[in-house]
């Protein structure tokens, strides 16, 4: 199966030069066209996990965490479906007092520039830096892998970071828009079989310091493209574009020891 297919629609929607914000709700794609994929994501958790009465009392890993989404630019229904399916409350959050509401945040793909611009229009630069700098779990995809980087070669001008990897990423490191690909890559520590990665002009981890996991390398490249460092989570790739929860399901388990 290629995912690759539907999403370049997703992506050259998204991705037009210059233009600063498509709402995702105008943004025809819906994740895999059909079958079990598309209906795992359709499947909604049950009533408690919902955020109804209770649910904040349940032991393990039956807790049902908020996550939040910065829902600003990229594709914000596509973690939204992946991180209910993953046992969250999913929360798109585009304000300060929703950022405040979330026990952690998923920074999805998209244009790093275009979600740094923003977030600093919204109000939410500072916040993001406050709540991100005391802890809160966070995983970006892509753009947000930039984002949470603490180096980027190849940023424009002035490109802002928030700097909770001690990592160097290169931006569009892999090539571009037509350079998309996908790849199945190993997951260190998760089990199960090759995770397919789909890579759409993705950055890589050019230099990782000491205290980051490596959780993934392309191997056609051999370049780092899943990391982990404490409470922040990067892929290069997109999880959110393929059936398999693994990334997800981690980073709400992340969420789940922190909250
Ligand atoms: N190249 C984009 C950037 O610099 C990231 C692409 C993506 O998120 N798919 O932000």
């Amino acid at each position: 199966m290629s995912t690759l297919n539907g999403k370049a629609n997703l992506t050259s929607t998204l991705y037009m030069p210059g233009v600063m914000h498509v709402p995702v709700s105008r943004v025809p794609f819906r994740g895999p066209a059909s079958g079990e994929a598309a209906r795992a994501r359709e499947a909604r958790p049950p009533a408690a996990a919902r955020g109804g009465p209770g649910a904040e009392r349940l032991p393990g890993r039956a807790r049902i965490p908020a996550v939040g989404v910065l829902a600003l630019q990229g594709d914000v229904a596509e973690h939204l479906a992946a991180l209910r399916s993953s046992g969250s409350r999913p929360v798109p959050v585009r304000r300060p007092g929703e950022l405040d509401d979330v026990d952690g945040l998923v920074i999805p793909g998209g244009e790093s520039t275009t979600i740094w611009k923003l977030a600093a229009m919204f109000g939410l630069a500072e916040p993001l830096r406050k709540r991100i700098g005391s802890g809160m779990p966070t995983f970006g995809s892509c753009a947000g892998m930039i984002m949470l980087a603490r180096r980027v070669i190849d940023g424009i001008p002035g490109q802002e970071v928030l700097g909770a990897i001690d990592m160097t990423v290169r931006r569009n490191a892999f090539g571009r828009q037509a350079d998309s690909f996908e790849s199945d890559i190993v997951l260190r520590g998760l089990p199960g079989p090759g995770f397919r990665a789909v890579f759409i002009r993705a950055p890589w981890v050019e230099e990782a310091g000491p205290d980051v996991e490596i959780i993934a390398t392309e191997p056609r490249t051999g370049r780092i493209v899943a990391v982990r460092q404490g409470t922040a989570l990067a892929t290069a790739f997109h999880p959110e574009l393929t059936p398999d929860l693994r990334i997800h399901t981690l980073f709400v388990d992340m969420v789940r020891e922190r909250s």
